[in-house]
């Protein structure tokens, strides 16, 4: 293989002396990759944020529910949010029992929220009605509510979940209702919880919406769980050295206010947080492949699998993905050496804007914008980065396309398949034919 522009996956040794055009040859394009040492790190850097010891990591599974992957987050000693019957229903699959899963509902029917209670899932409610029906489904029984802070935070407006603006939580005005309800079924607050929102890259917002929700807890003295959120972010622009989170820092201010917070609470209730991006984002590479390369009224477009039915996130959130570039040797003979321009180490200078743009008959399918890469050619693999958190989970079929396949890299480097790529006849399995 030649390495066109490979400097952020060389860094992190991400393919562990797997050759990416192998891999794409063997599995096929879109293809996700996803590694398993850098998966494990993330969660023992989550599950060791503080030393205050009634700590839990809770994996966020709407960032990746792949079977293979939960499998490896509980291994790791984390648990686990559901935001759905069918996230409940992989994670038991995946071996979390019903109290290593928290099902954070949002507007839900009775009977999603009867499955969660059948399945001895704990529920957390986030408006007053949804108090109420639970309440009418489960009395006499163990019960959460997500509060709203009154403090957002996040990368776009979409993925803002707090604050005096979104649809989320229960108004800590309403606690007299809350606590009128909880009586009326003989309910048990077991925990509250908070979600500001995703991707922040410092610590301060996330630390403030701590101190609201614990003026909320101090209105409920017997709560077994306070739970801070997710959305702790990650850098996306690699290439160019963006700075990460500090988690070292935020876990030593966040330790403090723990412990404080606890000797205030008379006990050392337990303290949770649910992050799904930080665990899931940077082990993963999606693979996809140019099948043309034009120019259009002065632009460049590069041509290739990674239409937005596969990973979405640009077109919903206008968000960045790093790309690198890898030519086998075949393709690059097939181009002619003499085209390449690579100096074939991975840190081409020769850099040029160019358009990454996918396969879906809409102008929007735009993976990147006037990207500053190195000369694309055809039959080039396309590494775009960071793509394990909200990637396949949010894929799709459309334009009638075929979701990716995932690998997983072992730590051993050993490649092995984790998800096959959906088949033609996948299509029609649940049509019926008139
Ligand atoms: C999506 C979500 C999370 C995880 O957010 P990340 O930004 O991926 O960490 C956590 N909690 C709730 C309630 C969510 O909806």
């Amino acid at each position: 293989m030649q390495k066109i522009y490979t400097k952020v996956t060389d860094e992190m040794n991400f393919y562990e002396g797997n050759d990416p055009t192998a891999l794409a040859k063997e599995y096929g394009t879109p293809l996700y990759v996803y590694n398993e040492r850098i998966l494990r790190t993330r969660c023992r850097e989550l599950k060791n944020l503080v030393t205050y010891p009634n700590f839990v990591a809770d994996f966020s599974a709407k960032a990746n529910s792949n079977l293979a992957f939960l499998q490896i987050v509980r291994s790791e000693g984390l648990e686990v949010d559901a935001m759905s019957p069918g996230e409940i229903y992989i994670e038991k699959a995946a071996g979390f029992k019903s109290d290593e899963i928290f099902y954070i509902c949002n507007n839900v029917s009775e009977e999603e929220m009867q499955y969660a209670v059948s399945e001895g899932v704990l529920v957390s409610v986030d408006s007053i009605s949804q108090l109420e029906q639970y309440g009418r489904l489960a009395p006499n029984t163990r019960v959460a509510v997500r509060f709203n802070p009154g403090v957002g935070a996040g990368h776009h407006d979409k993925v803002v979940t707090a604050g005096k603006k979104t649809k989320f939580g229960v108004d800590p005005s309403c606690i007299p209702l809350v606590k009128e309800i909880l009586k009326k079924y003989n309910l048990t607050l077991a925990g509250i919880n908070q979600h500001i929102g995703s991707l922040f890259m410092t610590g301060e917002a996330f630390l403030s919406s701590i101190h609201s929700l614990f003026d909320i807890a101090r209105q409920f003295p017997d709560l077994e769980f306070i739970d801070l959120g997710g959305g702790f972010g990650i850098p996306y622009h690699k290439e160019t050295d963006e700075a990460r989170l500090d988690l070292k820092s935020l876990g030593t201010e966040l330790d403090k206010e723990l412990y404080a917070f606890a000797e205030e609470y008379g006990r050392q209730v337990k303290f949770r947080i649910e992050p799904g991006r930080y665990i899931s984002a940077e082990c993963c590479v999606l693979l996809g492949q140019v099948h043309s390369v034009k120019e259009n009224s002065g632009i460049t477009y590069a041509g290739c699998d990674v239409g937005f039915n596969v990973l979405a996130r640009p077109v919903m959130y206008d968000s960045y993905h790093g790309i690198e570039i890898y030519r086998s040797n075949d393709a690059a003979a097939q181009n002619g050496a003499d085209k390449t321009h690579s100096t074939g180490d991975g840190h081409d200078n020769n850099l040029q804007p160019v358009t990454v743009v996918g396969n879906i008959c809409e102008s929007g399918d735009i993976l990147a914008k006037d990207r500053m890469l190195p000369p694309v050619m055809e039959k080039d693999i396309l590494g775009i980065l960071d793509a394990g958190a909200y990637g396949f989970t949010m894929s799709s079929n459309y334009n009638n396309r075929l979701r990716p396949a995932e690998v997983l890299i072992r730590e051993s480097g050993e490649a092995v398949l984790i998800r096959e790529r959906d088949t033609l006849e996948d299509l029609k399995r649940h049509m019926i034919s008139i």
